[in-house]
């Protein structure tokens, strides 16, 4: 992915989930790996993010320890959609963090105007919110539309898009950008190997 200065990535998502799949993508991709560029690192930068995507009330203090367990969070969510673009299954300390944000929150019914009941999470805390994140993913992994997000399958970029393809093949977060960087690697690869 690239950027202009002074932008973050994920503020130009290419490739954006369908609400409110998009609050998750948007989460795991509040860092960009290749360059270095952390939305989370440092709790000024990190504190209005979580306040305009609902995760943290204007009025909720950020604390060097809840900073780091969302960041937790969302690595544990890019361990699923590692395993969602066919990379290995999460691991155990991922599933434990995960396990961690489930138990922090609870839910509650919530009947529409047309009877359609969903699920709501209670709770204004971060984890309380965070556990709300899981509630989407419960709905786009029945729904069909969770195996569409992945994370890229360059290992260097692991961006998380949204795969629109119709075979749902869909690998990097960008053809141009990572897909045929991977094959000029394979082809230089190919290249070195001795001919006979
Ligand atoms: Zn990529």
């Amino acid at each position: 992915m690239t950027r202009a200065p002074g932008q973050w990535t994920g503020d130009n998502e290419e490739k954006p989930a369908p609400a409110p799949l998009d609050r998750v993508q948007n989460l795991v991709n509040t860092i960009d790996i290749e360059i270095g560029q952390d939305r989370l690192a440092r709790a000024e930068d990190a504190a209005p993010w979580l306040v305009a995507n609902e995760l943290l009330t204007a009025d909720s203090a950020l604390d060097a320890a809840e900073l780091d367990f969302v960041c937790k969070v969302r690595e544990a969510l890019r361990a699923l959609l590692v395993h969602n673009s066919g990379g290995p299954a999460p691991g155990a300390g991922e599933l434990a963090v995960l396990r961690e944000v489930a138990a922090s929150g609870s839910a509650q019914a919530v009947i529409g105007d047309r009877g359609d009941v969903t699920w709501r999470a209670t709770g204004d805390s971060l984890r309380a919110r965070l556990a709300g994140l899981l509630l989407i993913v419960r709905d786009a992994q029945r729904d069909g539309n969770w195996q569409r997000l992945k994370a890229c399958a360059n290992d260097d970029c692991r961006w998380v898009f949204y795969d629109q393809s119709r075979n749902r093949g869909g690998a990097w977060c960008n053809m141009a950008v990572c897909g045929n960087r991977l094959k000029n690697r394979d082809f230089r690869a190919r290249r070195r190997q001795p001919s006979r």
